[in-house]
């Protein structure tokens, strides 16, 4: 192979199988070569399935041979979130009461990436139930953050991010409920994006909350989270919540001419609890972007404080509702006992760990009578007062800029110990992911520790193009400075 597919973007892998550069297979054998290589430290995939990748592989080089034009993404060699379904290959959710399940079916998403000629190369790690931000609370082991291996890559689609950044893989499919895409991202120092609620469709994404969860790209760059997204993206007829709004060009929209735009940077999403670094990089990144010509609004998001309460009431009682099905009849691990409840019990209790556990009991009690309408309805209400924070905003500016997270990756077991310390870091994204709009995490810098910074830019529902638009300019002049 004459070009280092490390570093090759979407469009160049296609044009260098075009160019006969390398075939498919080859492009495959390097990329599990690199897996099994790195994969032992970093526990970024779980599952490989080659056989499914070669087959694709050597679909595409027939077409190369036959001189066929080829599918966009042609070649693209792609880690799916093990929350995704895949068939015939384990998908567990990061679960042991999942561990042996293999879907006799593909996730919409898998199927239309494939279509679209990139090569499923496996599952990667991820949260239990995509319940986390440090990708420690898989069944299967915590991941290593790439950049810094003593450091957590974020959560809950760590591994994807890892596999992404350590370069075994071009791109990743992660899903987002209250972060879960963006801020591994950040912490992994790759463009990671949450569409609109409803612009991607969810059917084979196992649920956790399914009016938050999103699926969503991780890349090496924006071009190619464009890339990907056209290619997911769009109404589903598996999924009623899927909508039936046309998908724009994306790659289209990336046009590098950003002068004019308003971005709107929140007053709340500055205050108190944010890293120095962080805030620095962040505010570095705001002035070049009013370098390109943005004009920066100030905003105010008053319902922002409210926004980790109501996000964790309403998660937590998705959660409950959705994780009953884990019962030892129809999914799964059984742990036998002699009478059906003391299955479910003895199923559950060793099927699930300890913060699904805490989740399905908090959204249990949040959900039950006489705490409904303290908690649970209450936590709808404001959800929609959130949603008018980002209506209003969006009547004074095209776009919000904010940072991902307000700290850079975290040493591995430093936050075990106090579940609230790790919601309370969502504070960035969780707003996002109740008003259901989309968002883009794109690199702004190192710490002085070298560890990576994610500038956080939101958009109006179904404005990913504009999104993409901003974040892109605004990764050419970083990448040019
Ligand atoms: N960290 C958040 C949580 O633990 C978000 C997870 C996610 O987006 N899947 O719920």
């Amino acid at each position: 192979m004459t070009a280092p597919a490390k570093t090759l973007s979407a469009a160049e892998i296609r044009a260098g199988l075009v160019a006969r550069k390398f075939t498919a297979r080859e492009l495959l054998d390097d990329c599990y070569a690199r897996i099994a290589a790195e994969n032992p430290r970093l526990n970024a995939f779980l599952a490989l399935s080659p056989e499914r990748a070669y087959a694709q592989a050597d679909r595409l080089d027939g077409q190369v041979a036959r001189g066929e034009p080829l599918p966009p993404l042609a070649g693209l060699t792609l880690g799916v979130k093990d929350v995704l379904a895949t068939r015939g290959t384990p998908t567990t959710c990061g679960s042991r009461i999942l561990e042996h399940y293999r879907p006799p079916y593909d996730a919409t998403v898998v199927e239309r990436v494939e279509r679209a000629g990139a090569l499923i190369i496996g599952k990667t790690n991820c949260d239990e139930f995509a319940m986390g931000s440090s990708n420690e609370n898989s069944a299967y082991g915590a991941v290593r953050n790439p950049v810094a291996p003593d450091r957590v890559p974020g959560g809950s689609s760590g591994g994807s991010a890892a596999a992404v950044a350590a370069g075994l893989v071009c791109a990743a499919l992660g899903t987002d409920t209250g972060g879960s895409v963006r801020q591994p991202g950040a912490l992994c120092g790759i463009p990671a994006m949450m569409p609109t609620y409803g612009r991607v469709s969810r059917y084979g994404l196992i649920a956790f909350a399914s009016s938050l969860d999103r699926v969503g790209p991780m890349t090496r760059s924006v071009s190619d989270a464009a890339a990907l997204l056209g290619a997911i993206a769009g109404s589903d007829p598996c999924d009623s919540t899927s909508a039936a709004v046309p998908v724009p060009d994306y790659a289209a929209a990336l046009t590098g001419s950003v002068a004019g735009l308003r971005i709107g940077v929140p007053r709340e999403y500055f205050g108190e609890g944010m890293d120095g670094e962080v805030r620095a990089r962040a505010e570095a990144a705001i002035a070049k972007l009013e370098s390109l010509g943005c004009r920066r609004v100030p905003l105010e998001m008053p319902h922002t404080d409210y926004a980790i309460a109501t996000y964790y009431l309403i998660a937590t009682a998705e959660a409950s509702s959705n994780l009953a099905r884990y019962d030892g009849v129809r999914y799964g691990l059984r742990a036998p006992a002699d009478t059906l409840a003391g299955m479910y019990r003895k199923t559950r209790g060793a099927g699930f760990g300890a913060e699904v556990k805490r989740r399905i009991m908090l959204g249990t009690y949040a959900l039950s009578a006489g705490y409904y309408e303290a908690y649970y309805l209450k936590a709808q209400k404001v959800r929609t007062l959130i949603a008018r924070d980002f209506q209003l905003a969006f009547e004074k500016c095209e776009l919000i800029v904010t940072p991902t997270s307000p700290i850079p990756a975290f040493r591995l077991g430093e936050r075990t110990a106090d579940p609230l310390a790790m919601y309370l870091a969502d504070i960035y994204t969780v707003t996002g992911s109740l008003a259901g709009v989309p968002g883009i995490s794109v690199p702004c810098g190192l710490t002085s520790e070298g560890l990576p910074v994610g500038l956080q830019i939101f958009g109006p529902r179904f404005g990913e193009d504009r999104v993409l638009a901003l974040a892109h300019a605004f990764e050419r002049a970083s990448t040019a400075a």
